[in-house]
């Protein structure tokens, strides 16, 4: 058995000083890691699931495989300025500074049950502002699926008070 969080590296004051950033490349580079990664979301999923949303960057690396394995589709939530068709966007407050995301408003629709994956939770609002895009556009979210939870957050939580109960994380 492939021991997923040694592949998951601590790296001190990355992007700023006091912050510790979980990097997963070596995690993704690892074939028994990556195979691993990728069966673990996947069984944690919740029934029904018609679409995977992926955030940017690093949702792109994991929610294409686990849409594969699901036999779904996978739609991406952007960071602004990347979507070249009509989207809604959503701006949200980060520790320093803010972020926009976006979502071409064809995407989701009514009816569909999503799953947001991304490759860490932390504050959990990341999580909660692509919900809000999904649902602006009618759609039900009915998970979220990351590989890495920071436990020290409160983002489970954030998640929680957003009505997003079903988070599921390998480490
Ligand atoms: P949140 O919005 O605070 O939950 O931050 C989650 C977002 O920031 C995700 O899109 C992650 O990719 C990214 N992120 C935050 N901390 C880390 C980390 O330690 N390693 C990798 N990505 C991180």
């Amino acid at each position: 058995m492939v021991d997923l969080a040694s592949l998951v590296v601590d790296v001190p004051d990355f992007p700023r000083p006091g912050v510790v950033f979980k990097d997963v490349t070596p995690l993704l580079a690892s074939a028994e890691g990556l195979a691993a990664a990728v069966d673990a979301m996947v069984a944690s999923v919740p029934g029904g699931v018609d679409v995977v949303v992926g955030l940017e960057a690093r949702g792109f690396l994991f929610g294409p495989p686990v849409a594969l394995a699901l036999g779904v589709g996978f739609v991406p939530v952007r960071k602004p300025g990347k979507l070249p068709r009509e989207s809604v966007e959503v701006s949200y407050a980060l520790e320093y500074g803010e972020e926009t995301l976006a979502l071409h408003v064809d995407a989701v629709g009514p009816g569909d049950r999503v799953l947001v994956v991304d490759d860490v939770l932390a504050t959990g609002g990341t999580a909660v502002a692509a919900a809000g895009l999904v649902r602006r556009l009618g759609a039900e979210v009915v998970g979220v699926s990351v590989l890495l939870e920071l436990t020290f957050l409160p983002g489970r939580a954030l998640l929680a008070e957003h009505g997003l109960d079903r988070v599921d994380a390998v480490l």
